[in-house]
């Protein structure tokens, strides 16, 4: 239930002065449907009324003069402004007024009266001019225009100065609340109180206030990142108190890795461990397993799906393609099967009798692990005894997608896997609900892949190079990535590229796109698998974590538009074998100064966290739609980097008042319910990564 301290926050905009059905579409789109995104917008920038003098105006700034009134010159027609002409000491300049005015300006403001203008400076052919002064008053009156201005983000019929007298409105209804903070830790950041925070927010009192550094700046961010927090530790706690099936490590387990031909990594070592503690726990375990592709991620979920099976109970594992499906198939049938558990893939190929018998298997108990795609969590698939779900790819998977496979069994436990590397600083805003292991040590033996940036007017060299290699029996991935408006252009672009290199290399190339069907998606992917084609040209993203071993150089043409973390990926489909492999990163020349420095980390690197690390920073703050692609929350204000020290300090917090309040009945944990619902998190997490 909302706290009715909040009421005011929650009305509609329409409750604001001013705010009328013309108005209010206009405000929604600017900051939300309620009074509280009123007061949460932000400001574009503010502006300075610091008089100057006229030979000091500059054309397009915002600026304030005292000047005497020399001269009016009426329109001559209704279509015409009302001038005035002013000066002072150093210069002139025109005031340009629209609207019918008759004798009122004239009235007003006489010739020889001495005003204070402040506003937009503009140099015209006729020459310096300023339309609509923002405010024009007699020197006496000056503290009437303010020194420092807010500026607020607009719209097309809806300007700056509207939009601040709204917030301002807000403001002014918003509560004093409860403090939820730490009253240590608010001394020790010098944070104001929270509605002080907000109103010098939005009466900054000059440059320095602007910045997310500001102190006022950080508490609001912090607010909104411990609200956040707060929720997803809520979530975990939550998934614990259901108990789980304990599971207890198996010495089948134990021989499968044995007889594995290669010993785990020490970062498979410890993500086992990790599983084998939640498992045993009697708990719900919810893990991640993060690691780049080709990491050992699946071996390590085989061996939890041995103990599962071991112990009497089923594991299936879901993939997002059926080429990954099969693939995942392909690594663990074999080993499982060797030690008496047995293993079946489900896809959605699978129909009639065959289908049938698969089905009864599982429901039976007869079979102990699934692995598969969508087809797992249809209707009328059902379990013995269900016990751990692996999701590889979990983000390419909706809630009601996961959830329907977890409903298949009680309190089933889960493990995530996940190749998209998320920056050590933000896995807590994205993953914050989960328990984490990291796979950062790749299996050894691997060639680095030789990274070169070559611009695209050398591609033909890059072409003949290709030819050579692939007439010594190497396979490549040739990348044609969507770059224009239009999909038909960018499909026609690679359609193209596919015809030219089947001219200069032969006939084995096959091209992957967006428009084809999974069906026929798939059939091309199978043939490159197999090595029926050497070269495989595809627009979108090939499916993250085929494995085609022999696949040893990956093509990107126009890389400078790629997210470094998606390049990364690409290239870690090739340097599988144990044979040299490249890729080439054609550009667009000239590279500006940042997207060169973006492919250098890639040359220089081949660590996923790393190369998400240094991508954020080179992106600063400012990519939302970038970050947001990689999972990370629309935050009101928090910046990603700037704020980076207060997620850590939010999620630690978060975590030690669910560890000694958590049903937050204290008088902070009270507050601290307010604060939830004024950001919302509780009920937008709970629809968004429930499960
Ligand atoms: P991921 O799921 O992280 O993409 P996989 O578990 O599929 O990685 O492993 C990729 C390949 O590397 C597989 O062929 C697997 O057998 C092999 N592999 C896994 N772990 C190791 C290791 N420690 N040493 C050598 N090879 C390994
Ligand atoms: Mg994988």
């Amino acid at each position: 239930m909302r706290p009715e301290i909040l009421f005011p926050l929650y009305a509609p905009v329409t409750s604001l002065k001013g705010v009328g059905p013309r108005v209010a579409p206009l405000l929604e789109r600017l900051a939300g449907p309620i009074v509280r995104d009123v007061l949460f917008l932000r400001l574009h920038s503010i502006v300075l009324r610091t008089p100057a003098v006229l030979s000091a105006a500059l054309d397009g700034q915002i600026m304030t003069f005292e000047v005497t009134v020399e001269a009016h010159e009426r329109p001559r027609s209704n279509a015409q402004p009302w001038r005035m002409r002013v000066s002072d000491p150093t210069g002139y300049m025109t005031l340009v007024f629209f609207g019918r005015f008759g004798d009122g300006l004239e009235k007003r403001h006489p010739v020889g009266a001495k005003r204070i203008i402040s506003g937009k400076v503009e140099d015209q052919k006729f020459g310096r001019q300023m339309v609509h002064p923002d405010y024009m008053v007699e020197p006496g009156k000056a503290d009437e225009i303010p020194e420092l201005e807010p500026i607020y983000p607009a719209t097309e019929g809806l300007p700056a100065r509207r939009v601040r007298t709204f917030v301002l409105e807000a403001l002014e209804r918003a509560p004093e609340l409860p403090e939820w903070q730490d009253a240590a830790w608010l001394a020790r950041e010098r944070f104001p109180a929270w509605r002080a925070a907000l109103a010098r927010l939005h009466a900054p009192e000059g440059e320095a206030d602007l910045s997310p550094l500001a102190p006022h700046m950080r508490r609001l961010a912090f607010d909104e990142l411990l609200a956040h927090q707060l929720a997803m530790a809520q979530r975990r706690a939550e998934r614990r108190r259901e108990p789980g099936a304990r599971i207890e490590a198996s010495r089948t387990a134990d021989d499968i890795r044995a007889d594995l031909p290669f010993a785990f990594t020490g970062a498979q070592e410890r993500a086992l461990a990790d599983i084998r503690r939640d498992l045993v726990a009697g708990e719900r375990m919810s893990r991640l397993i993060q690691g780049d592709v080709g990491s050992g991620k699946t071996v390590v979920a085989m061996c939890a799906m041995a103990d599962v099976a071991a112990g009497g109970g089923q594991a299936a594992l879901m993939a997002p393609t059926e080429i990954l499906a099969r693939q995942h198939y392909e690594t663990i049938a074999a080993p499982l099967s060797d030690h008496g558990i047995g293993v079946i893939l489900l896809t959605g190929r699978d129909k009639g009798a065959a289908r049938a018998e698969k089905l009864r298997a599982l429901a039976s108990g007869a079979v102990q692990v699934a692995v598969g795609t969508h087809a797992l969590f249809q209707d009328d698939v059902a379990f013995h005894r269900l016990q751990m779900a692996v999701i590889d790819e979990q983000h390419r998977f909706g809630v009601a997608e996961r959830q329907r496979l977890q409903a298949k069994g009680e309190a089933v436990h889960l493990l995530a896997m996940s190749a998209t590397p998320i920056p050590r600083t933000l896995e807590l805003t994205v993953f914050g609900d989960l328990d984490v292991s990291r796979i950062d040590e790749k299996p050894p033996g691997r060639t680095p892949v030789a990274t070169r940036a070559v611009p695209s007017a050398r591609i033909e060299e890059v072409e003949a190079r290709l030819r050579e290699a692939v007439a010594g029996g190497a396979q490549a991935f040739w990348i044609c990535p969507l770059v224009s408006e239009s999909e038909i252009i960018d499909l026609k672009a690679a359609e193209v590229r596919a015809a030219e290199l089947r001219e200069r290399i032969g006939p084995g190339v096959g091209l992957v796109h967006g428009k084809m069907t999974p069906q026929a998606k798939d059939a091309v992917m199978a043939d490159f698998a197999d090595g029926k084609l050497t070269v495989l040209v595809a627009t979108t993203v090939v499916e993250v974590g085929v494995n085609v071993p022999n696949a040893t150089i990956m093509v990107i043409e126009h890389s400078e538009r790629f997210g470094l973390a998606q390049l990364h990926q690409l290239r870690g489909r090739v340097g599988r074998g144990r044979r040299e492999s490249a890729c080439v990163l054609l550009y667009d020349a000239p590279l500006s100064e940042t997207a060169q420095k973006r492919l250098d980390i890639l040359r220089r690197t081949d660590d996923g966290f790393l190369i998400a690390e240094t991508d954020l920073e080179l992106r600063g703050g400012g990519d939302a739609l970038g970050l947001r692609q990689s999972g990370f929350p629309a935050y009101v204000f928090v910046d990603p980097i700037v704020h980076r020290d207060l997620i850590a300090a939010a999620g630690d917090d978060a975590r030690m008042i669910m560890d000694r309040d958590p049903a937050l009945a204290s008088p902070r944990g009270q507050a601290l319910q307010v604060l939830q619902e004024l950001f919302d998190w509780k009920a937008n997490m709970a629809l968004k990564t429930a499960g």
